[in-house]
């Protein structure tokens, strides 16, 4: 009884709501059903879009502006890229695709609002000219007079060509071609008044139970939700147990995700933003095999879809808590809880900036924190490197190879680096040290840094230098406070991991990528080793039989089985032998009920 009140809340909710005018779509099911059946011969126009993505947060005010004003002209749907798979794929964002009877008629890139519209208004014009159907009746009287052979097949010709087909149109084409007239058209009205939902009018009391479950599981899509009712439904979805939670969204972090995701784990990868330092300002990549030149912002939408290909979940969230005292684990994000069997610690590491005015400016402009990726744009033009400890040595020594000349400045008059690379740097020929000496501030052109303002801490003595890039490698911080305490690391705060794996010092978390290597730390060395981080998680699992099992967690009862994959008769066994009285018990979800809140009153 309780349950059944409970659907017929649910259901009068959704009855009860309001059409979206954006229809956020999540399934290729529900993506066909809009463009064949919803549009019933209005145009379509779907927007292809990323929260990451600049230019996709620029046009969403616009394009929900738009849905009001061409409302009955046409439908708009959003298609989240990182989190919804419809079955088509986009190579940039955002993109915008035009369909019309189901068929896609035009796509484009970028936030081009006119684009929109001169689409919409041309395809609006086609659907406004066929704005017409065909009553059953009126086709009768046509065949009866022209071809009376065809009155028995109209059931059939109606279904296929009649109201909410969107190929009425058509049909007249085709009459008009063969017999020379049409059928009498009846007008719709233009633009088309909103449609009523199915059901509506009609009170709860005059649903039979089957027409109930019909219109609840119709109605269990996200096709027409609003992004807050999609975020719920994902919220709820997050109950079940995970196998491999992601923590962080860079190269490593998504590599894993692409390789546990095509090992049918259904990772989440949880990071408030994906792509790590590669989505720092201006990021240009020439080193990444395959992607001859690219940028760190293309590189790390890629990687987003191709793990998205293959069912991973995005939760764009910063994670708050992990507790790791017990097993499974369970993440803190935003006010709700994940609960997982693996972990992968993927949260890299920031470089230290030193925080003087023009340094934000010049980032992209020849100010950079990484010689190995962007050096080579240097090539016979004199540099700076600031620092002196191994990475500052180990970038002027780079530098070294491919630039006219670099100075090297330093804040005392000692390096702290290791004695091979410090003797290397100071024999090199093309290496001058500046001791006792830091950048007071960096200024330039519009597009370029060119001078440091140089101060000498021990004589006060100011000077300028002329260069066409300044590398800062004062050292990096490491994402690993939330695991202080819990996991090993060394005296720096990067993650230790056990020999040649990504093992950490806990069973069952593993890390990749910058959080656990202060020594090479470029994107495909995280790549490498989110691979080898989801290897890793997979064998784990597959070890203890936690691969393939759907479990469910249940507050307070630990992980559970899935029971609503079970067949009744096997519940009510299981409730047999733990002596749960199956009393009120009707359908399914009433023993799964039963059985969880046994196990939450039982924790094992
Ligand atoms: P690091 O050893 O912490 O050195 C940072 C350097 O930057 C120090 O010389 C420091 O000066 C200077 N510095 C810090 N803040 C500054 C500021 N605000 N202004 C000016 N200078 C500043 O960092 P790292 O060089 O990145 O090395 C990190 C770890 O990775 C180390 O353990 C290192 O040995 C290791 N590593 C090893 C290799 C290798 O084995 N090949 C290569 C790279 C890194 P002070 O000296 O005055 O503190």
């Amino acid at each position: 009884m309780m349950m059944a009140a409970k659907a017929l809340v649910a259901l009068a909710c959704l009855l009860g709501a309001a059409e979206a005018k954006v229809h956020r779509c999540t399934s290729a099911d529900a993506f066909k059903r809009i463009i064949h059946e919803k549009a019933d011969g209005l145009p379509v126009v779907v927007d292809f879009f990323s929260d990451g993505c600049g230019p996709c947060r620029m046009i969403a005010p616009v394009y929900q502006a738009m849905s009001n004003e061409y409302k009955g002209r046409a439908i708009f749907v959003k298609v989240d890229i990182q989190r919804d798979n419809v079955g088509v794929q986009i190579s940039s964002m955002p993109t915008f695709q035009f369909y019309y009877n189901g068929k896609m008629m035009h796509q484009f890139s970028g936030a081009d609002e006119q684009g929109i519209r001169r689409q919409l208004d041309m395809l609006g014009g086609k659907a406004k000219a066929a704005n017409f159907d065909v009553t059953k009746k009126d086709l009768v009287a046509f065949y009866d007079e022209n071809d009376v052979e065809k009155v028995e097949k109209v059931d059939e010709i109606m279904k296929k060509f009649g109201p909410g087909t969107g190929k009425t149109a058509s049909l007249f084409r085709k009459l008009k071609k063969k017999y020379g007239k049409e059928p009498k058209k009846t007008e719709r009205p233009w633009p088309r008044p909103p449609k009523a939902r199915p059901g509506q009018g009609k009170l709860l009391k005059d649903y039979t139970t089957e027409e109930l479950k019909g219109e609840m599981s119709k109605r269990d899509d996200d096709e027409g939700a609003s992004d807050d009712e999609v975020e719920v439904k994902q919220r709820k979805r997050r109950r079940k147990l995970e196998k491999v939670v992601v923590i962080g969204g860079g190269p490593a972090g998504l590599t894993a995700a692409i390789y546990a995701a095509r090992a049918g784990l259904k990772p989440v990868v949880v990071s408030p933003q994906m792509g790590g330092q590669l989505m720092s300002k201006g990021v240009d990549v020439e080193n990444y095999p395959g992607l001859v030149r690219s940028t760190g912002t293309k590189m790390v939408t890629l990687m987003r879809q191709q793990a998205a290909m293959f069912a991973t979940e995005f939760e764009f969230a910063s994670v708050t808590n992990v507790d790791l005292s017990k097993h499974p684990f369970v993440i803190d994000i935003n006010g709700t809880t994940i609960a997982t069997q693996t972990i992968i610690v993927a949260t890299g590491a920031d470089s230290k900036w030193l925080d003087v005015p023009g340094e934000d400016k010049y980032k992209g402009m020849g100010v950079s924190s990484c010689a190995t990726c962007d050096g080579f744009l240097f090539k016979g033009k004199p540099v700076l490197v600031v620092g002196g400890g191994d990475t500052a040595m180990e970038e002027a020594l780079v530098l070294a190879r491919i630039c006219s000349k670099v100075t090297l400045v330093h804040r005392k008059d000692s390096f702290r680096a290791s004695q091979v690379l410090a003797t290397a740097v100071k024999q090199h020929k093309k290496i001058t040290v500046v001791w006792d000496t830091v950048v007071e501030s960096f200024d330039g052109s519009v597009t370029a840094v060119q001078t440091a303002h140089l101060k000498n801490v021990k004589t006060g003595a100011k000077s300028e230098l002329k260069v066409d890039a300044a590398f800062v490698a004062i050292g990096h911080i490491p994402n690993t406070w939330l695991f202080k305490g819990a996991l090993d690391m060394d005296p720096t705060g990067y993650l230790n991991t056990v020999n040649r794996t990504t093992h950490t010092s806990l069973d069952g978390v593993f890390a990749a990528g910058d959080v656990a290597d202060h020594v090479y730390r470029q994107a495909v060395t995280s790549a490498g080793t989110g691979s080898m981080a989801a290897l890793d998680a997979e064998r784990w699992l597959s070890e203890r039989g936690l691969a393939l099992s759907d479990e469910e967690v249940v507050e307070g009862g630990g992980a559970i089985p899935n029971y609503m994959e079970w067949r009744v008769k096997k519940l009510r066994k299981l409730m047999n032998e733990k002596k749960i009285s199956a009393k009120g018990c009707v359908e399914k979800k009433d023993f799964v009920d039963k059985l969880k809140a046994w196990h939450a009153a039982n924790p094992e």
